[in-house]
């Protein structure tokens, strides 16, 4: 290899999935954007030819023995890949972790937080791990560190306004005239006729919480010993304390309404002990700083003045920063991480390497613009940029025109999806992207729409005086019967609006969202979509044989595999690797089965069809109508037996809008549904939005993607800020309104 080849990763004639012999070279240490409509062969490029082949390299370097419990990656389809430096993929995939990863764990900013609080926190309470809830010596005793506890509903157990004579106490047992509540009346030490509100602490006190005690009492006329306990505290240590899964059904039923899980009493939800907690700086504890949103505590940490803790200062500020930089100065240390969103998610993976002090990866970003407001997008620009002049390759996969601009190098893959992509349309600068034409540069010049003639709504649908999380007293009316755009910049309070307060009250809304479906390694679009059903009965029709041979859940299906097409081979620690079955080569079905044909073509050769290919096959009038909701929601190129566990965030909710499109009179909440769509897809996804609006139903959109913005019959906008400097209704609207409002951020992006 010559000298100037050393500065490109070069690819020859790579061939997987759609890719047809694409031959590139990619610069080191700069920024390469990957571009073009879904399905063209993005991923099949980065993440398919370059990553998987970075991985793989990584396992040579694992001697023999430890090489065989790993799994296995088989050689990308190319002629060559050469130059290619260890590979980091960011993706979007959620932070899981439970309750023990934090915003603060994964960025390991709450390590340095401790060290800080062991260095000069008052009084000195001993080492790092002192502060931390995850530690023994930390950790709250009543909670072990989880901050949450199960308890007692105190509003559905006791009833403060009546008095024990007229039934006060609602927990089963206790009521007039039962069992525990005659031993509370025997013990003679409160008064049955008093309104519980008029007891003083103490007799309250005693009632819900006295310790066990033995009173004499009267029974039958004889002295008897009894043992009297607090009613709270008795049934916690009945039902709370004891796992109430070996009581009978019958009494779990009995006591679930009276359980929920709160803040832990011992800690207040602060996962550590009094000792931990007892300790400050500058009057704060550790977990008030911890609770603290990021922007606010930076300046908290900024005023710090202690020579001894100059350095760890230094670096809290640090990578503190890098998350203000990320536009997540909304977010606290505490946040637990699988509550995070997608995008969020990736904006903290991003944070934690660039804090990092690797060089020379290559860094492989998967649209890391999900989720961000036009307003925030320089801010991810300038990290990627950071990354590259560390000395890194930064690979990004992206459709945002705002993100596509900083690129060094730009790759337009298309000129369409699937088998009418898989070329390279384009390589160079930005500014040669916008003189080409292809399906990028094209649009990248046009003009940005406002719609002129908005829907009259039908109706509306109201939220008063909402308060969850960030929102201030959010009241909203959201026309019924037209769409309805809901943006602002991230942690304004979208989601919690619509996904969590809105949906709360309209639980038949249809949610089409970007988690995952499909229950089984056999789902595919033709089974997802009920395409299979028709398919199954055609070929059954056309055979003369029973249709459930045409299942790969039946006895149609190739035993070695038992439908699968690939075998599972277990490794002892690592993940199992996947081989194609050797008895039916893939194609999932006995020899038998694939004999059976339908105008030519077997059940495998369907499945292997994309949905455009079976556009052209089928005649039969539902599997048509299906296939062309696909087609319509851009998902031409899918092939119909494709597993549903290889699709995207946004293919996989593309494809629930698709089965779900022909609803009428509903309401449908869409997060993001722009999300893996290059802008000329946009346009498509328009259409169906407006269709179903049309055919009478609600459409709900939580969208930045200025096109979907512009087209709304209204808008409504959230800010002005993120966290606690949101949750407000900064605007209401109409596109040609929102240009002209002078307190949205938004409008200003949509002036073109
Ligand atoms: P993009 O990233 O541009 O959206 P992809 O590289 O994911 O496109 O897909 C390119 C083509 O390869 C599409 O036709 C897609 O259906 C197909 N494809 C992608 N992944 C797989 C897979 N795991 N199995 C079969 N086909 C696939
Ligand atoms: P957006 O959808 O506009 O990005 P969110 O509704 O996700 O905004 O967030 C609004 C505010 O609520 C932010 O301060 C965020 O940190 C907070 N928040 C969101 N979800 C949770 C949660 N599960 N727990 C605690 N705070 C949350
Ligand atoms: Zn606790
Ligand atoms: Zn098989």
């Amino acid at each position: 290899m010559n000298e100037a080849n050393q500065e490109y990763i070069v690819i020859s004639a790579a061939r997987e999935n759609n890719l047809k012999n694409v031959s590139l070279r990619i610069p080191k240490r700069k920024i390469t954007i990957f571009t073009g409509v879904s399905g063209s062969g993005k991923s099949s490029i980065v993440f398919d030819t370059i990553a998987a082949e970075s991985s793989r390299l990584l396992n040579e370097n694992f001697s023999m023995f430890v090489r065989t419990f790993l799994p296995r990656y088989p050689q990308p389809d190319a002629d060559a890949i050469e130059n290619l430096s260890m590979a980091v993929i960011v993706d979007q995939k959620r932070l899981g972790g439970g309750s023990h990863s934090t915003m603060g764990t994964i960025t390991d900013i709450s390590p340095i937080l401790r060290l800080l609080f062991s260095r000069i926190g008052q009084p000195y309470v001993g080492e790092a791990h002192m502060f931390s809830f995850n530690d023994p010596h930390g950790m709250c005793p009543e909670c072990n560190g989880i901050g949450r506890k199960l308890g007692v509903m105190m509003s559905k157990a006791i009833d403060m306004s009546k008095s024990l004579n007229e039934g006060a106490i609602m927990l089963p047992d206790y009521a007039v005239d039962g069992w525990e509540w005659n031993m509370i009346m025997q013990s003679g030490s409160f008064d049955p006729d008093k309104k519980l509100s008029d007891y003083s602490a103490e007799e309250l006190e005693l009632l819900l919480y006295g310790k066990a005690r033995k009173v004499k009492m009267d029974f039958a006329g004889k002295a008897t010993n009894i043992t009297v306990e607090g009613v709270i505290e008795k049934f916690t240590n009945k039902y709370i304390k004891q796992d109430v899964k070996t009581k009978s059904e019958r009494t779990q039923k009995a006591v679930a309404p009276f359980i929920s899980e709160g803040p832990c009493p011992g800690c207040h939800g602060a996962r550590l002990n009094q000792a931990a907690l007892g300790c400050k700086i500058n009057g704060l504890n550790i977990a008030e700083m911890s609770a603290m949103e990021v922007g606010q505590l930076i300046r908290v940490i900024r005023e710090i003045d202690d020579a001894m803790a100059a350095p760890v200062v230094k670096s809290l500020i640090e990578r503190l920063q890098h998350l203000v930089d990320i536009g997540l100065d909304y977010l606290t240390l505490d946040r637990e991480t699988d509550t995070l969103s997608g995008g969020e998610s990736q904006r903290v993976k991003m944070v934690k390497h660039l804090s990092g002090s690797l060089v020379d990866v290559t860094y492989i970003f998967d649209e890391p613009s999900v989720g961000l407001h036009p307003r925030d997008v320089h801010r991810l620009n300038e990290l990627l940029q950071k990354l590259r002049d560390k000395g890194n390759t930064v690979i990004v996969v992206e459709h945002d025109p705002d993100v596509i601009k900083v690129a060094d190098h730009i790759v337009d893959v298309g000129p369409h999806a699937g088998s009418r992509g898989g070329t390279i349309v384009y390589e160079g600068s930005y500014q040669g992207l916008l003189e080409s034409n292809t399906l990028t540069g094209t649009h990248m010049k046009r003009p940005l729409q406002l719609k002129q003639a908005c829907r009259q709504p039908s109706g509306k649908l109201s939220i008063k005086d909402a308060t969850l999380h960030n929102l201030q007293n959010v009241s909203v009316d959201i026309p019924a019967g037209v769409l309805t755009v809901v943006t602002g910049v991230a942690g304004s309070g979208k989601s919690t609006l619509i996904n969590e307060v809105f949906l709360s009250q309209h639980p038949d809304a249809i949610v089409i969202d970007q988690s995952a479906i499909g229950v089984s390694t056999r789902s595919n679009p033709a089974t997802y979509t009920g395409i299979m059903d028709d398919v199954r009965k055609a070929f059954a029709t056309a055979n003369k044989v029973n249709q459930g041979l045409f299942s790969f859940n039946s006895k149609g299906a190739c035993e070695n595999c038992q439908g699968l097409g690939v075998v599972y081979v277990d490794l002892s620690f690592f993940e199992s690797v996947k081989l194609p079955c050797e008895v039916c080569g893939g194609k999932r079905f006995k020899q038998e089965v694939l004999d059976y044909k339908l105008n030519g073509k077997s059940i495998a050769d369907v499945l292997e069809m994309t949905v455009e290919q079976a556009l052209e096959f089928f005649q039969l009038k539902e599997v048509v109508r299906k296939l062309q909701a696909m087609s319509d929601v851009g998902l031409n190129y899918i092939t119909l037996g494709q597993p549903l566990s290889t699709l995207s965030g946004g293919e996989c909710q593309r494809i629930k809008l698709a089965s779900e499109l022909h609803k009428q009179g509903s309401i449908y909440v869409m997060d993001e549904p722009t999300t893996g769509l290059h802008m000329s897809d946009i346009g498509h996804l328009l259409a169906i939005m407006n269709r179903l609006v049309d055919a009478g139903n609600t459409v709900i959109v939580i969208e930045h993607n200025i096109d979907v913005i512009s087209q709304a019959d209204w808008i409504i906008d959230m800010g002005p800020d993120g966290g606690s400097r949101g949750g407000q209704v900064v605007f209401e609207g109409t596109p040609a309104q929102i240009v002209k409002a002078a307190q949205s951020i938004t409008g200003k992006y949509l002036q073109g």
